[in-house]
């Protein structure tokens, strides 16, 4: 027979909560008369079991108690057609205090009936709030208790008063996970993520997991919920925008050897390589091609390896000898070159038209080392002021450099790209003029050398720009300045400060 008070159920609560929510309103704060009296195994509940029956008694819509249930199956939780692994649900007590103290419309004593558990506050992989951005507390933050929120008001400790909400912390700009996850549940406004969008739920999960587990540092321990939480972060923010964040994750990573083996690979690529291979087909073929480009381009093939479907071989060489010699390139820059165009299996094959007008392109736009050294013409004193500075970042290794070597070879490549300018040649300066070195002693004082390398930082963040350079050398000190633009730097005192 219907129960004579009903508690409709609320978006996203689960029927274990909305059954001890109608209890409270009994009056009834641990819920163990009521079940008793209706015959209700509360534990089964909890896992979802006879859900409709507690919906009919309680006199529930049935179907939004289903609707937010996860229900214990052979192989986890599942919600719907989305299903979590045993390890990573857990009825645990986290709760939202903001979103507590909006259900009960204010700290008002009278509105236990309102606030409710969501039901993926169970995820241990969901960390912060969908909707507010902040922490899920467990317990006071102030004394460690647990809080009593269903039989008073949230917003305050019941041990010893410390204020909840603000304990709460401030909102996160990277809940996005969360919001994504309640979005696909149904529950919150869907948040588009192209590459998990194609993917059933239950693989966005182990997805971002996955890639979050393989490019967090190696330190984490193995299964704590946080560890869990800050890898499904990660990874979503990896995976989200579509594969960009992926690539330069992937690139970060440093292989143990130059020598691409089975074993290596697996140890510096799973979980995600075993992701991959259990998950063929075309949703995750973006992921899949982030990692292959990264094998390819931070990796020397020695012999050939099965790789996700592909088979990576040693460079076929007779494609590649062509391509360099109609693009007037090295093999070794034509390497960096294709795999920076990301037409890698271009050198294997004949280039089609269209893909060696990208990488004429890509000649056009970017340099070799001695070409670098060319448009630099900096002494190595200069160079070293400049590594000193911190400025450029470290590449992935390329076959055949030493560690010096590959840091140079960045720097050069980088510095000398960036310093391209657009700027008009003249002859002879004038006296509107000033050169690289004056304007470098202007605005600093210091030795030569880091004169120079600190205002080749300000050209590189665009503090100071060149009006012209002079016809004949190369490099930054050939660059002109219009004088009263560095002089009103300078006298302004507005010097652009050092990082
Ligand atoms: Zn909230
Ligand atoms: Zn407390």
């Amino acid at each position: 027979m219907p129960h004579a008070i009903r508690v409709p159920p609320r978006p996203g609560e689960p029927a274990y909560e909305a059954f001890e929510r109608l209890a409270a309103r009994l009056g009834d704060a641990d819920g163990d008369r009521l079940a008793r009296s209706l015959g209700i195994d509360r534990k089964a509940l909890r896992h979802g079991v006879g859900v409709d029956r507690v919906g009919e008694l309680l006199g529930l819509e049935a179907r939004s108690l289903t609707d937010a249930t996860f229900v214990r199956e052979a192989r986890g939780m599942r919600l719907g057609g989305f299903v979590v692994p045993f390890r990573g649900w857990a009825p645990s007590k986290r709760v939202c205090i903001p979103c507590l103290v909006q259900d009960s419309n204010g700290d008002d004593d009278a509105a236990t009936l309102w606030k409710y558990r969501r039901t993926w506050w169970d995820l241990r992989a969901v960390d912060r709030c969908e909707r507010h951005g902040c922490a899920l507390l467990d317990a006071c933050p102030g004394c460690g208790s647990p809080l009593a929120w269903r039989d008073r008001p949230p917003r305050l400790c019941s041990s010893c008063g410390h204020d909840l909400l603000a304990a709460s912390g401030a909102s996160a700009p990277d809940a996005g996970w969360e919001a994504y996850l309640v979005g696909r549940l149904g529950f919150g406004p869907a948040r588009p993520a192209a590459i998990l969008d194609a993917m059933p739920l239950t693989d966005a999960l182990s997805c971002v997991l996955a890639v979050g587990e393989t490019l967090s540092p190696r330190s984490a321990s193995r299964s704590s919920p946080q560890v869990d939480r800050a890898r499904a972060t990660l990874g979503f923010g990896l995976v989200g925008d579509g594969g960009r964040a992926l690539r330069a994750g992937l690139l970060g990573l440093e292989p143990p050897s130059p020598h691409l083996d089975g074993r290596r690979l697996r140890r510096l690529l799973d979980p995600l390589l075993g992701w991959l291979e259990a998950h063929p087909g075309d949703a995750t073929g973006p992921i899949r091609d982030a990692l292959l480009s990264h094998v390819r381009s931070a990796w020397v093939v020695s012999r050939e390896l099965p790789l996700l479907g592909e088979t990576l071989a040693p460079v076929v060489q007779e494609h590649r000898l062509a391509l360099g010699r109609r693009l007037g390139l090295d093999p070794t820059i034509l390497d960096r070159l294709l795999r920076h165009a990301g037409l890698a299996a271009a050198g294997e094959r004949e280039c089609s038209a269209e893909e060696f007008a990208r990488l004429r392109d890509a000649v056009e736009a970017s340099v070799s080392v001695p070409e670098a050294r060319r448009i630099l013409d900096l002494d190595t004193r200069t160079l070293s002021a400049l590594a000193g500075m911190d400025i450029l970042p470290r590449v992935p290794w390329a076959e055949g450099e030493a560690t010096r070597g590959r840091f140079v070879r960045s720097a050069l490549e980088r510095l000398a790209a960036s310093l391209r300018y657009d700027v008009p040649t003249v002859g002879r300066r004038t006296a509107d003029h000033m050169t690289f070195d004056d304007a470098s002693r202007a605005l600093r004082r210091g030795s030569r050398h880091h004169d120079r390398a600190r205002a080749i930082r300000h050209l590189l963040s665009d503090r100071i720009r060149p009006c012209a350079r002079l016809d004949r050398g190369q490099g930054p000190t050939t660059l002109l300045f219009d004088r009263r633009t560095i002089e009103v730097l300078q006298d302004a005192d507005m010097q652009p400060p050092d990082l």
